[in-house]
């Protein structure tokens, strides 16, 4: 990490403590009445199909905005994401695509990390281990010499749709595969569905049709607050606290746009945004995981299934609204 983007956390640190001391100051001085000051919590905020991703327009200048737009967003808030990349990405009709290397370096620059998340984005449900093995390889290869131009490693993987394997001997295959590699797995606590606002927004967006696109975004926004609060209660069910959490993003127009406001209102219930070398010594993260079945689920569901609670306990999980997953025309969730 340069001393720079040091200082940025830090100031970072300093503006999200300030802002809960202001908030505290709020409260007993007896203004804000009924208002309580919210705990603190931190998370790592990743996001995935880097450079972009995009359901209705493959263009570079998309591909610019979208980054551009994110970009624009962590850096105003000094947050220290970390991007997951599709190699494939990178290329365009078999060629190496140097415009598209170039989003990736605006992240590097912007001293933002990235993260392999396989060349294809193969599904480890639907591919043989060789073939998926082979997949991960070509990822980590069309990224490292992009890295290396900034002086950064390859640290993290991300299962594409958090598939990360049918049986416990292909789970560990994927595992020793990336140890060797010197990665490790960027764990997911907050899942959820925005790939379907997203698609909603690109198609709102691609018909000019902006009053849609703001009530999808305003949804998204309601939608992942519920989402947050859902899986800040699993976590004190399941261990009796409030955990380091890792959110899930992509790299799309919806959180372009939205990201901002998204952040806003996580920091006013009390979230300082960390690097995923931040949260994964959380003790949480070394907890027994033996799930082989077929979701992409939180790690958090994850634990609690090897832990092997109730079927109750993952009841009440907020769910996708009907007039978006119609708008993005996904039959449901
Ligand atoms: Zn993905």
């Amino acid at each position: 990490m340069s001393g720079d983007r040091r200082n940025r956390l830090y100031s970072y640190r300093r503006w999200s403590s300030g802002l809960r001391f202001g908030l505290l100051l709020f409260i007993t001085t007896g203004i804000a009445g009924a208002i309580d000051a919210p705990p603190a919590r931190q998370m790592a905020i990743t996001i995935d199909d880097l450079p972009f991703v995009c359901t209705t327009d493959h263009s570079l200048e998309t591909a610019r905005t979208i980054t551009t737009g994110l970009l624009h967003w962590l850096d105003h808030y000094r947050i220290p994401a970390i991007g997951f990349v599709n190699g494939n990405k990178l290329f365009q009709a078999g060629r190496p695509a140097p415009a598209r290397a170039d989003l990736l370096r605006a992240w590097l620059a912007t001293g933002l990390e990235l993260g392999n998340h396989t060349f294809s984005h193969t599904d480890l449900h639907r591919t043989d281990l060789s073939a998926f093995a082979e997949d991960l390889r070509r990822g980590e290869d069309a990224l490292r010499p992009i890295l290396a131009e900034y002086g950064r490693r390859l640290r993290y993987f991300r299962h594409p749709c958090l598939h990360t394997g049918r049986d416990l001997p292909t789970r560990q295959a994927i595992l020793d595969l990336l140890a060797e590699g010197g990665c490790r797995v960027a764990p997911v606590t907050i899942d959820n569905s925005e790939w379907i606002f997203s698609k909603a927004f690109d198609r709102a967006t691609q018909r000019r049709d902006h009053a849609t696109a703001a009530r999808i975004g305003e949804a998204y926004l309601e939608y992942m607050l519920a989402k947050l609060a859902y899986y800040e209660q699993q976590s004190r069910d399941l261990l009796g606290r409030d955990i380091s959490q890792v959110l899930l993003l992509h790299a799309n127009r919806l959180n372009a746009r939205y990201l901002g406001a998204l952040l806003e209102r996580m920091a006013a219930r009390g979230y300082r945004f960390v690097p995923l070398d931040d949260v994964l010594p959380d003790p949480a993260y070394g907890l027994p995981d033996t799930y082989t079945g077929p979701a992409g689920i939180s790690w958090l569901h994850r634990w609690a299934i090897t832990r092997g609670v109730a079927p109750s306990f993952f009841e009440g999980e907020p769910r996708t609204p009907d007039f978006i997953l119609k708008l993005a025309d996904v039959a449901a969730e």
